[in-house]
């Protein structure tokens, strides 16, 4: 990505007819908005603003209105900025946010015909053994690599999964189209098919006693080599509640969602469920991940599982209707839960997803009436961040933190909802701020899709993008994005400390701090951009 920014900032990957665009302008001398043939159709003329607290710019958000289909041009004296509007402006990316699961797939060779020069070898294929006790070895491939690195870890994958399989329950014509992987055709969509490839593995995760291990790694991380490079044994490493609350969460909705398709697979899904809550049931206290003596790969151990459990019990009721899962949904939604959080550290969001979206009337008094005026009322929190932005993007100054890029989406699913709940338009065009800032109306003047827009990055913390011997990394792929909070020493040296938050970001391979992609920041992404595919006129 060149250093030169403009100072007009669009969302690069263009804009969706019938839907209103937005730009930001960071000077404050009059703008014009041409159309193709050269004519004035706007003139903007505004005072500069106090700097945005978050970036430091002087920005103002430009309301563009609905445009027609074309080329336009933002100008001012010092530079101009095209931007377009056109039918099915989002459908690529979005699509490629999808296949870039693909690309993330473990235990089989990535052929030419579907991954073309980012293809590779078989990885990972060899038998683990149980961390704790050595002479079990099982035999379990497949699945994702959950990030930059080559770990598996199901509660991230669980919740991976999630996304995906409610963008496809609620936004089914934004995320349908054929993917070009190796199951293409077979009758399932494909976002389904992908799906599926990780749903199989966190089957085979399940231990006989119905808890799921928490990860399949190795001790440490690899160096930047290809995956099937990556020779050293995997482990098993030792079950949480947390991971057997969300894989039990994921295979109960994926039950239901497969069950037209294969009600073979749908039953075993939900067996699988039933034996994780089971377990989850027989050990009531919260039983964390840490990392055993030994063993530095990722620990997503969360701080508490009442959100895990509570997804969980959410998915079982709607996938069995049975009262014992909805009371203790209630008992646990009575503890005080977040609703507008959607990542692998609070699943709270997903539960409440599950309540409005797919129990909807038979979710009762506490689950629906209740638990609405709640999720609506926080909706508010992110709504107000957002105004409160010069870039409008739901974030307070503080928390660009690890993964930022999944906060703000996380936020704009919530306003999604709330704007398919409420039909409220202010909502909604703040949840469409968001989708322009992953794509690139931010401080950055940064696209954070891999392989889009024209200043994309180039170079995210990514072991087969670093190790490929090709330019251009992996497309499809999502980058964390700033972060000042929890920032390695490196990365502090480079952007010392007036650096804002919002621009604390290298475009460097190292900086897994700020440029790591991660499978559950894809996922959001495609949320929100199959709903905003679906909503368009086209
Ligand atoms: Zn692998």
């Amino acid at each position: 990505m060149s250093k030169e920014t403009s100072v007009f900032r669009v969302n690069q990957e263009g804009y969706e007819t019938g839907l209103p665009v937005c730009a930001a302008v960071l000077t404050a001398e009059p703008v014009l908005l041409k159309n193709a043939a050269g004519e004035v159709i706007r003139r903007f003329s505004f005072e500069a603003p106090e700097p945005d607290p978050a970036s430091g710019d002087r920005v103002t958000l430009l309301d563009l209105g609905v445009l027609e289909e074309g080329t336009y041009t933002l100008e001012n004296s010092r530079e101009s900025r095209a931007l377009t509007v056109r039918p099915g402006a989002w459908k690529a990316v979005t699509h490629a946010l999808i296949k870039g699961l693909y690309f993330q797939r473990c235990g089989c060779a990535l052929d030419p015909v579907h991954a073309g020069p980012y293809r590779h070898g078989a990885c990972h294929t060899a038998p683990a053994a149980d961390w704790e006790d050595r002479s079990v070895r099982r035999k379990v491939t497949g699945g994702w690599h959950d990030a930059g690195d080559y770990g598996k870890y199901v509660g991230p994958g669980a919740v991976t999964v999630g996304h995906l399989l409610y963008a496809w329950l609620l936004f089914p014509r934004g995320c349908s189209d054929e993917l070009n992987i190796p199951e293409s055709g077979n009758g399932l969509p494909d976002i389904l098919n992908e799906a599926r490839y990780e749903l199989d593995w966190i089957l085979q995760m399940q231990r006989p006693d119905g808890a799921f291990y928490h990860k399949l790694t190795k001790a440490r991380f690899a160096p930047f080599i290809m995956p099937e490079n990556d020779l050293e044994p995997e482990y098993l490493m030792p079950a949480s509640t947390c991971a057997t609350a969300d894989a039990c969460a994921c295979l109960a909705l994926a039950s239901r969602v497969y069950r037209r398709f294969d009600e073979a697979l749908a039953g075993r899904m939900l067996s699988a469920a039933r034996d994780a809550w089971k377990w989850l049931q027989a050990h009531p206290d919260f039983v964390p991940f840490i990392n055993p003596e030994g063993v530095h790969t990722g620990s997503y151990s969360g701080w508490n599982d009442a959100d895990n459990r509570f997804w969980a019990a959410c998915e079982l009721y709607a996938a069995t209707g049975e009262t014992q899962y909805r009371e203790a949904a209630e008992t646990l939604y009575a503890g005080g839960l977040s609703l507008i959080q959607f990542g692998w550290d609070d699943v709270g969001g997903m539960g409440a997803l599950c309540c409005l979206f797919a129990l909807k009337e038979k979710a009762g008094e506490i689950l629906g009436v209740r638990l609405r005026e709640d999720f609506l009322r926080q909706c508010e929190q992110v709504f107000r961040l957002s105004a409160l932005s010069g870039y409008g993007t739901a974030l307070a100054p503080d928390r660009y933190s690890w993964g930022s890029i999944l906060s703000v989406l996380s936020h704009a699913m919530a306003m999604i909802l709330h704007a398919l709940l409420t039909g409220r338009e202010d909502m909604r065009r703040s949840a469409l701020l968001q989708w322009h800032y992953a794509l690139g109306l931010n401080a950055l003047d940064c696209c954070f899709v891999t392989g889009f827009g024209e200043r994309p990055v180039m170079n995210p913390h990514h072991r087969p993008s670093g190790a490929d011997g090709i330019d251009a990394p992996v497309p499809g792929l999502i980058s964390g994005g700033p972060n000042n909070a929890h920032c390695y020493p490196g990365t502090r040296e480079k952007l010392g400390n007036d650096t804002p938050p919002a621009k604390y970001f290298l475009d460097e391979t190292p900086s897994a701090d700020t440029n790591e992609i991660a499978i559950y920041w894809n996922t959001p992404a495609v949320f929100v951009g199959a709903y905003f595919c679906s909503s368009a006129r086209s």
